[in-house]
């Protein structure tokens, strides 16, 4: 490893070169890091300012911007990162959540399964394809179903890490259902991981977290019966 990439890395990650933090996906921190100031440009100052970036970037590679199919990738690239597949980094895009009184008394374990959702890996900027698995016991709160599917959106519409979409989803579901008795399961395949490095396209990665009642053996167990059927 050469001085440069050490004194390049800090933290945790000190004495890993960036083949090795990106292959390995080493992360730092369970918060998406964010600097202070990421939200004082206007998401149109952003657009504009990638798009320049990127054209610059398929410049260097000799592509010819001049070329009609061409033209339009820039803005196009640009308009689909604040947009659509980072919009999870803005906080204004966090879906709003209403809670509803438990009329029902239902107090077993509700679980959702088979979310699908799209990312993209932190260190390639490549996407993981994957399925959330989400169960939760109301403390007495619910929420709509189809805001579980939105939580696992917003979160995964980030440069992400799948360990860390799994306690952000997690946690977000504690903070909003005044429970500690959730369980976020994660089954997702990571294209840096199939198209690129050791191109592996028949691995997948599991992640879990088993939050107050769920972190016990039965409940997993149950858990796990309902997402095998
Ligand atoms: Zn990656």
């Amino acid at each position: 490893m050469n001085t440069e990439t050490t004194s390049k890395t800090n933290g945790k990650l000190n004495g890993f070169d960036n083949e090795t933090i990106g292959d390995d996906h080493l992360f730092t921190s369970l918060d998406t890091p964010m600097k202070a100031n990421a939200f004082d440009m206007s998401n149109e100052e952003k657009k504009k300012r990638i798009s320049i970036l990127f054209s610059e970037i398929m410049d260097v590679m000799g592509l010819d911007l001049n070329d009609d199919s061409l033209q339009g990738t820039p803005d196009r690239v640009a308009k689909m990162y604040i947009e659509e597949i980072f919009s999870g980094l803005d906080p204004k895009n966090k879906p709003k959540m209403a809670l509803f009184e438990n009329k029902y008394q239902y107090n077993q374990m509700l679980v959702e399964k088979n979310i699908t959702f799209y990312s993209n890996c932190e260190h390639h900027f490549v996407p993981i394809i994957g399925k959330a698995h989400i169960a939760y016991k109301s403390s007495g709160k619910v929420i709509g179903l189809s805001k579980l599917n939105r939580i696992v959106q917003y979160f995964a519409k980030r440069p992400q890490v799948q360990e860390r979409l799994t306690n952000q989803i997690a946690n977000e579901l504690k903070t909003v259902l005044e429970t500690e008795d959730v369980a976020v399961i994660i089954d997702a395949k990571h294209l840096c991981v199939s198209s690129r490095g050791v191109q592996d396209d028949t691995s997948t990665t599991i992640t879990t977290f088993y939050g107050g009642e769920f972190n016990t053996a039965s409940k997993i167990v149950e858990l796990q019966n309902y997402l095998n059927k």
